[in-house]
């Protein structure tokens, strides 16, 4: 058996000595509100060993990070149909840009960007019976937790001042690529980014991304090729306009979020998820790409 943790000490000691923790993300002011000296790394293996260090068992907001397990519903719901309405190439643009998806008529460049992610609302929003709880509880159910919520003050402080959400989200109806109202879409889209999770969680959560499709309790199971596929997504559009830097400096399909979040994972061996809210300008976690950098390059695991 590998032993992570020393590994996970030296990595953890490094990044919460830079000077520079980033900036909190601020344009949704209950996120401006949280502490950026928190810092938390959790490793899961494919085996079921975990390692952890830091704040790995406080909850945050994982926003973006909440767009890889819509497209895993959205995926086991209705397959690839989705990719008549969204397109599987990096943006290389900011998560909220709004040029390309005028430019390329309503069909954003990928399911990650936030007007990609609204399409994959649009599609729960009418498959499900109840869309948010629902969601809801097929995210603790792939994470085997009950105790996952949405935090509604976040959902409303994006709410009242997501005027670009908004912008995306009519642009998307302007074009016919949005079957439920914009309202009813972004009510959904705020909600599963304010849903709150640990590092630990996360790690549970994208179980099944590094096992083949099966998750921890065999609640879902997408076939290989679904993995495979949002796998390569998370590696080619997981990181917006870093994607490129983040397959160079650390070589692992991952997902990040504005909360400070980013999980990541090699295939059929470990989930490894950061949080520290400071990010880069980007819009991804400062201390947790360095500590990414770090893990891949001082381990030598990455996928290339
Ligand atoms: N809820 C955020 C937004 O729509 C998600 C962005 C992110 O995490 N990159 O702007």
């Amino acid at each position: 058996m590998r032993n992570f943790q020393p590994i996970l000490k030296e990595i953890y000691a490094s990044a919460t000595n830079l000077k520079d923790k980033g900036t909190v993300a601020s344009y949704i002011p209950e996120l401006a509100i949280v502490d950026k000296q928190n810092f938390g790394i959790h490793l899961r293996t494919v085996d079921g060993h975990e390692y952890a260090i830091g704040d790995y068992n406080k909850p945050f907001s994982i926003q973006s990070i909440s767009k890889v397990l819509s497209l895993t519903m959205a995926t086991s719901l209705v397959g690839n149909k989705i990719l008549k309405r969204v397109n599987v190439e990096p943006s290389g643009h900011p998560f909220n840009q709004l040029a390309l998806l005028e430019i390329e008529n309503g069909i954003p460049r990928n399911p990650f960007i936030n007007a990609g992610a609204m399409v994959i609302a649009d599609i729960l929003v009418s498959r499900l019976q109840n869309p948010k709880e629902d969601f809801l509880n097929f995210v603790r159910e792939i994470t085997n937790d009950i105790s996952i919520h949405f935090n509604e003050s976040v959902a409303y402080s994006e709410k009242v001042t997501g005027f670009k959400n908004y912008a995306a989200a009519n642009l998307l109806k302007s074009f016919g690529n949005l079957e439920n109202d914009v309202d009813v879409v972004l009510d959904f889209y705020f909600h599963q980014c304010s849903i709150e999770m640990t590092c630990s969680q996360l790690s549970k959560a994208f179980y099944l991304f590094a096992n083949k499709g099966k998750c921890l309790r065999n609640v879902l199971h997408l076939t290989e090729s679904q993995v495979k596929r949002i796998n390569a997504l998370m590696l080619t559009c997981g990181f917006y306009d870093e994607a490129g830097e983040f397959a160079f400096e650390v070589g692992l399909p991952g997902k990040s979020g504005v909360g400070g979040g980013i999980v990541a994972l090699l295939p059929h061996d470990f989930i490894i998820t950061t949080w520290s809210p400071g990010l880069n300008i980007n819009g991804n976690s400062k201390l947790g790409m360095q500590a990414l950098e770090e893990f891949t390059t001082k381990t030598q695991l990455s996928i290339f």
